[in-house]
């Protein structure tokens, strides 16, 4: 058993400026991350382009300087890299953490797993749950969803050259992606169950895709949804009230581009309320506090499902709060 003040469970951008608003204040953490630092960020799309500004981004009172307007995704992995190298922030990468267990005293005992399946238990008084949500993609639920074709991930656009694509989902994720698709000749369905444009969509990015549709290089089908993934076609029903009968279009890879939910299991093993309508865990919003004294939350994680309204941009100042209660009681 290995004794720390504080441990952090996610070496994402949240946990990481929780844990640089504690070194600022004399207490060395240890982040458990179960693959690399900002593993998040590594997985998002190759050449994606922030909507934030690169300052909206900063950790740790660290700036991130870029000439342009906004970051890449290779920037960011190269400021957040940098950051915590820099800094020194202890971080155990490729080790899981597999639970929180409150103790008699009011301490914790957090196990892990490394990377090699050694078991590893850590003993401290604080614990910071800061673990995003990316890895849990929504899944669809239908026949089909398993086939090697279908990914909850969109990476880049060229191996979809010339192939007919299908996007599920009608939001950022969905509209970025139809656009890079767009210049490898991909023949691009987007099914979207909203019977409009999504009001997220970006004011800046909307126009251009608007148009793409309206020139017909996009087919946008609303009010519809993909009943069934086949291995050469989906099945698409539309959602209007005449019953219309379900339609088959040809096909040859789906991007189920529907968003991500976070999981909760180690906080409501350890003793943290979820609140079943909203999923949202119950915390104090000036500490960050569960009910649960000594455990905390940082980033999405403290959003519902509606997960969307936390971000970088807001979730990077909970270690702040967080770091400042912790102060008050070592
Ligand atoms: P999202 O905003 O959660 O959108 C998911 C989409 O999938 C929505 O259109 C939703 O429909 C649909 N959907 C969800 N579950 C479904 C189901 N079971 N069946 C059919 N459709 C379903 O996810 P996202 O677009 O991946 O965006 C996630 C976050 O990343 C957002 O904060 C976004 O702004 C951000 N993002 C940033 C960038 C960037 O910085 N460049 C790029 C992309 C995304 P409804 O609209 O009806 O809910």
């Amino acid at each position: 058993v290995q004794s720390e003040k504080v441990v952090i469970i996610g070496a994402g951008p949240c946990g990481l400026s929780a844990a640089l608003e504690l070194q600022a204040i004399g207490i060395q953490s240890l982040i458990i991350e179960q693959n690399s630092v900002v593993h998040s960020i590594y997985q998002y799309p190759t050449y994606m382009q922030f909507f934030s500004t690169s300052e909206l981004l900063e950790i740790g009172g660290i700036a991130f300087i870029t000439p342009n307007d906004k970051p890449t995704r290779r920037e960011a992995l190269q400021y957040y890299r940098d950051v915590s190298l820099r800094s020194k922030l202890r971080i155990n990468s490729y080790e899981s953490a597999t639970s929180i267990t409150p103790q008699a005293d009011g301490s914790f005992q957090v196990q892990t797993v490394d990377r090699f399946g050694a078991v590893l238990v850590y003993e401290t008084r604080f614990v910071i749950v800061a673990t995003g949500y990316f890895d849990h993609p929504n899944m669809l639920g239908i026949p089909g969803e398993e086939l090697s074709k279908v990914s909850h991930f969109f990476q880049e656009a060229h191996p979809y050259t010339g192939m007919k694509v299908t996007i599920i989902g009608g939001n950022n994720s969905a509209v970025d992606a139809a656009m890079e698709l767009l210049r490898v000749g991909a023949e691009i369905t987007i099914v979207y169950r909203g019977d409009q444009y999504s009001r997220s969509i970006k004011p800046w990015v909307r126009p251009l895709f608007e148009s793409m549709v309206s020139k017909g290089k996009i087919r946008m089908l609303f009010s519809s949804r993909v009943i069934q993934i086949n291995e050469r076609s989906v099945t698409v029903q539309p959602l209007d009230a005449d019953d219309s009968a379900p339609f088959e279009i040809d096909n040859d890879f789906v991007l189920a581009l529907t968003g991500f939910r976070p999981e909760r299991t180690l906080l409501t093993e350890a003793g943290a309320e979820v609140n079943e309508e909203s999923t949202i865990p119950a915390f104090h919003p000036e500490t960050m506090e569960t009910n649960v004294p000594g455990l905390y939350i940082a980033g999405v994680i403290a959003a519902g499902r509606e997960a969307n309204e936390i971000f970088i941009e807001s979730g990077r100042h909970h270690g702040k709060l967080i770091a400042s209660h912790i102060q008050g009681q070592i």
